[in-house]
């Protein structure tokens, strides 16, 4: 039988946690823990995603200050609200939503934002540091999966963990992040040659593509875990994975939901790196 590995108690954890130190820092300092949520799109998905954003803020006592620069917005617009940002004491944290406008990449404007109150790991400045080791804050989909895999209980050291995706947002921390827990990590990605056959050596598989069905229960191995970071839209306007759960089922020792795995506990992590900037600026 295959396990789910939902993300929904952890989140839960995660989110009380950081609810009591919102409010610990609140007592303190007199303001609540302030997140700049820096937009400059006109997209629905991401209007959605900012408005959860804002709600989970909310629950969690997090000020959350939203400034809309516009979908035609400048690459120098963008790099001086979050060099404004980064230098006010006020901000502890600062988020950048993607798309960007036309024209505009994330790499010309996220070193702008101070690593410190980096909270989902954007700047070449926060990769980097993860890379090396060192404090500062990984983005938040690459460590939820880390995350869950801990809190069902699934070893890690030793064991060959094949990540599938190399983007700058997930694949890449993501493997950065299980070489800390000692895994042993293939990272695969649009090119890789045979992928059903390096996803079938592997302990655990992460599906991180934003493909459809590309994982499937003919390339992973009996008893294997795999998790599923892919959100993607279908062609009946649900949000599917990148696994084909049906064919995996029964095959996998476990496998994460989407939604409800991965997800909720991005949402969770992102205001606890909030409440940790805070806590650290203070
Ligand atoms: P991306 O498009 O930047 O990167 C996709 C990566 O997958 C690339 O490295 C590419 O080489 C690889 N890839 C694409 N097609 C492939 C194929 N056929 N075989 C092997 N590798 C292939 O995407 P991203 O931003 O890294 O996001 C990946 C997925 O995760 C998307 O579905 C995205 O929506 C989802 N996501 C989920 C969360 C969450 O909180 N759950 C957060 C961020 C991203």
């Amino acid at each position: 039988d295959t396990a789910s590995l939902t993300g929904k108690d952890l989140a839960a954890a995660i989110n009380a946690d950081t609810t009591a130190r919102a409010q610990a820092l609140t007592e303190q300092a007199g303001r609540a823990p302030r997140l700049a949520l820096i937009v400059a799109n006109a997209d629905p998905a991401s209007a959605w995603y900012v408005n959860s954003l804002k709600k989970s803020a909310a629950n969690r006592g997090i000020d959350c200050d939203t400034v809309d620069l516009g979908a035609d917005a400048s690459a120098d617009t963008l790099r001086t609200e979050l060099a404004v940002r980064s230098a006010d004491p006020e901000t502890d944290a600062i988020m950048l939503q993607t798309p960007l406008p036309p024209g505009v990449t994330l790499d010309e404007v996220s070193p702008a934002i101070v690593a410190t109150k980096d909270v989902d790991g954007v700047s070449p400045l926060s990769l980097g540091l993860l890379t090396a080791g060192s404090a500062g804050f990984a983005p938040a989909t690459a460590e939820a999966v880390v995350e869950l895999l801990k809190h069902h209980g699934i070893e890690l050291a030793g064991r060959h963990v094949a990540v599938v995706g190399r983007s700058n947002v997930v694949g890449k921390p993501l493997a950065q992040l299980l070489l800390a827990e000692n895994a042993t990590v293939t990272i695969c990605h649009s090119r890789t040659a045979n992928l059903p056959q390096v996803t079938a050596a592997a302990d655990v598989v992460v599906a991180a593509a934003g493909r459809i069905g590309l994982v499937t229960g003919a390339n992973v191995r009996e008893g294997a875990v795999v998790i599923d970071v892919g959100t993607n839209e279908a062609a009946d306007g649900k949000i599917v994975g990148d696994v084909d759960a049906e064919s995996v089922r029964g095959i996998a020792a476990g496998l994460s939901p989407v939604p409800g795995g991965v997800g909720p506990v991005t949402t969770a992590l992102l205001m606890r790196h909030v409440v940790l900037a805070a806590e650290r600026a203070r």
